[in-house]
């Protein structure tokens, strides 16, 4: 492992525009389970995953049914918020900080809700599949700090007349269109990406490393049958292989956990941009 985070730290070290993607792995070091690891949601409760795939088409036909649901404190999402809310970032979280901090890592895009990239003081982070901390207006876009709305009345509203729905996305909602086209924008302008705890298969999300490696839209999927790749770096740092490494989206994994291998990284990085490094 030693030689792969030298290996890390110089190829980020060399690179001009570094970028992060991260998944639920980089918050299971500050007890927010995954879905799909050995010990996650989904894994272990196969109810709680069927009525996810159905609270988007409840939104869509009965908006207040939807926010009581949201809001019941009997229900799954009341209790996973709060779970949420309660966890500190870890040392993988304020490891990427560390990197924004120095200049390096230019932007961060999550599929966590949790908020703990900001907890821990990274600023440029794009919220994919939304977070818990916002609603949205699904006709005008607007967001909305949690404690700006009232919920007295079911279903909120935006000023625009739009209904709000909570800002985390659900499944079978497309992601909203200004998070998508920035996080595109990320992508094609870096030369390198580091992946950091995601299983990469949920989309769209798992076609940005896919875009970033063969080029993008309809042109990488061409390109992936042919072999071709772009020469952006792109590392994964996961507890286990992911179709990434076994696909030969990724360059290598560095197998491990977040929370020890992000640190020894940045510390690496750190060492090669010191005055003295030898
Ligand atoms: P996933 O559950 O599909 O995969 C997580 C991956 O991280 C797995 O491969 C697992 O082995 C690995 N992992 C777990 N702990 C790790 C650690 N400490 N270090 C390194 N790797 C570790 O998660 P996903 O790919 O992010 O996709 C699931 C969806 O779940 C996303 O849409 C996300 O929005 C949502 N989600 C978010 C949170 C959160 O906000 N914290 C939590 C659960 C799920």
């Amino acid at each position: 492992m030693e030689g792969l985070i030298k290996q890390a730290a110089k190829d980020i070290a060399e690179r001009k525009y570094a970028i992060a993607l991260t998944g639920a792995g980089m918050s299971t070091e500050s007890s927010i389970p995954d879905f799909r690891g050995p010990k996650g949601i989904w894994t272990t409760n196969k109810k709680a995953e069927a009525e996810a795939y159905e609270i988007y088409g409840l939104f869509l036909k009965e908006p207040k049914a939807y926010w009581e649901k949201m809001l019941s404190s009997q229900g799954i999402y009341q209790r996973f918020y709060e779970e949420m809310r309660k966890a500190k970032p870890n040392t993988g979280h304020y490891a990427l900080a560390e990197l924004e901090r120095l200049g390096i890592l230019k932007y961060i895009i999550t599929q966590n809700i949790d908020g703990l990239h900001e907890k821990a003081g990274s600023r440029k982070v794009l919220e994919y599949h939304g977070g818990i901390y916002k609603l949205r207006c699904t006709s005008c876009g607007s967001r909305f700090g949690t404690e700006e709305v009232s919920l007295d009345e079911l279903p909120p509203r935006c000023q625009c007349g739009g209904i709000l729905k909570h800002d985390v996305v659900h499944f079978k909602e497309p992601i909203p269109s200004d998070v998508r086209e920035e996080s595109e924008e990320e992508v094609l302008r870096s030369d390198l990406m580091l992946i950091c705890g995601t299983s990469a298969v949920v989309y769209p999300f798992a076609e940005l490393p896919i875009m970033a490696r063969f080029g993008s839209g309809r042109l990488a999927s061409s390109l992936y049958a042919t072999g071709h790749k772009t020469n952006v770096k792109i590392l994964e740092v996961n507890a286990e292989p992911t179709s990434l490494t076994q696909e030969g989206v990724s360059d290598y994994l560095i197998q491990g956990k977040t929370g020890e291998v992000l640190p020894r990284i940045v510390e690496e990085v750190k060492r090669i941009y010191s005055p003295f490094a030898t």
